[in-house]
């Protein structure tokens, strides 16, 4: 039997949004298919060791939250988390978990907070919020109708990528990263990072799939793919927002 170890990082203070549903859409999704999933909690004064776990999930936080476990990430965890992220362990990051991977946080009242730096983007806090549904494509992502994702974002904090990071995707209704160039979250090694929140991973199986897929290939050598499931119901929901906001 397949098994999978995930790491939840601080579920106590980055969970907006309903965060929480991406763990429980990987989890389930493994287990339709009998795919064991245990989930673990790591959060302030716990040691994150980089060997234990095959995906590391990382939610969203006000300037608020962020602040309170800043010391903490940078003290107990960063170097266990670069490693992970070198060794190819999956990786997913939302909003403020976002913003904590990149190079640093420049908030609305002008601190410049240094985070984990590893991977090369930076964020520019901004007194105007980028608040709503949040539509986006992802390219080669097998997932109807153009390979869309649908999500929902708030965020004050405008993000820009550097050499060596990826867009996730292009943005097709709403802000993403900075409501400027058109790009929505950052592809690194293993990591993906987006602004969407818990409704990410539930609204969109393909994407929930190829995270999961790619930790038992790393994981499994004999590992091949995942048994179909019916997904109607995501995909209803999915549609009905896309029809929604881009073909009204
Ligand atoms: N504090 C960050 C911002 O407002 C992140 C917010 C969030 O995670 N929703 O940009």
């Amino acid at each position: 039997m397949y098994q999978l170890s995930i790491c939840h990082l601080y579920p106590d203070l980055l969970n907006l949004y309903g965060d929480h549903g991406n763990i429980q859409a990987l989890k389930k999704r493994m287990e339709w298919r009998g795919i064991e999933a245990i989930v673990y909690p790591v959060s302030l004064g716990d040691m994150f060791s980089p060997s234990d776990y095959d995906i590391v999930f990382i939610g969203g936080g006000q300037d608020y939250e962020q602040g309170i476990l800043h010391t903490d990430l940078m003290e107990r965890k960063k170097e266990g988390i670069r490693e992970a992220v070198e060794n190819d362990v999956v990786f997913l990051c939302i909003c403020g978990g976002y913003q904590l991977m990149g190079l640093y946080y420049k908030t609305s009242g002008g601190d410049e907070i240094p985070c984990l730096g590893i991977m090369n983007h930076w964020t520019i806090g901004n007194e105007k919020r980028m608040i709503g549904d949040l539509i986006f494509s992802i390219e080669g992502l097998d997932q109807e109708p153009n390979g869309y994702v649908v999500g929902f974002e708030n965020h004050s904090g405008r993000t820009y990528l550097g050499e060596g990071v990826s867009p996730l995707g292009k943005v097709i209704y709403g802000f993403g990263n900075n409501g400027e160039d058109g790009f929505e979250g950052a592809r690194y090694k293993n990591v993906f990072c987006s602004y969407s929140h818990g409704s990410l991973l539930p609204k969109n199986p393909a994407l929930t799939d190829e995270l999961i897929t790619l930790a038992l290939k790393r994981k499994y050598k004999d590992f091949v793919s995942l048994q179909p499931l019916d997904d109607h119901l995501e995909t209803k929901a999915r549609e009905n927002l896309i029809k929604r906001f881009i073909r009204k």
